[in-house]
């Protein structure tokens, strides 16, 4: 019969006049993200790094640039690294997350802020003055302890460094003062007293 594949064309089109659209009109509206979204960002705790640049030797680009001074304090305990500088060079990440997973520490999480549009190439580049400004939301891709704990880094609340790693934060290293009190043992695998 003539004119079937005219009809079906229409019913195309009329599906579609009364169907709700998909876009949104972004940046009023916008859709929710999951927590595990990795932005073009990057949330770097200062006290839990301790400089050991395992981030920058996993980067599949070499844009993380990390240098250390051995002077850091802590003598009595080794000594500790004070990290001076902390460039990554944003414009060239791919957001792979491999940093992040290589970070022993939990000092490095992947972000959830996306819009860092910058006019010239050389400001995507973020040092360790704006990584340790900038507020923490960190995303919780490759970070079980915050899937756990249904942590949500679009609801605004910023996340200390006590509490994004896996670890009690007594045992940090560079924050002796927060060593338990004499007597308690030594924590079970899921971080509490015997
Ligand atoms: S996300 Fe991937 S490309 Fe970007 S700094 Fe980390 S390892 Fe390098
Ligand atoms: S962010 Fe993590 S991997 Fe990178 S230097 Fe600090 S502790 Fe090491």
């Amino acid at each position: 019969m003539y004119g079937i594949g005219i009809l079906k064309g229409l019913m195309v089109t009329a599906k579609n006049l009364v169907r709700k659209p998909v876009t949104i009109q972004y940046p009023e509206e916008r859709v929710p993200q999951a927590s595990r979204f990795r932005g073009q960002e990057f949330v770097w705790y200062v006290d839990r790094c301790t400089g050991c640049a395992s981030c920058a030797k996993f980067c599949p680009l070499g844009i993380i640039r990390i240098e250390t001074d051995p002077n850091g304090g802590n003598e009595q305990d080794g000594g500790t690294y004070r990290v001076d500088v902390f460039d990554i060079d944003q414009g060239r990440c791919m957001y792979c997350g491999m940093c992040v997973e290589a970070c022993p520490y939990d000092a490095l999480h992947m972000g959830s802020n996306f819009e860092a549009a910058q006019y010239r190439r050389q400001d995507l580049v973020i040092n360790v003055e704006v990584l340790k400004a900038r507020e923490k939301h960190p995303s919780t891709w490759y970070r079980p302890q915050l899937e756990r704990e249904k942590f949500d880094p679009f609801e605004g609340e910023s996340k200390e460094w006590q509490d994004a790693g896996r670890e009690k934060p007594f045992w940090h290293p560079q924050r002796p003062e927060m060593l338990p009190d004499e007597g308690d043992t030594r924590p079970t695998a899921d971080g509490e007293y015997k």
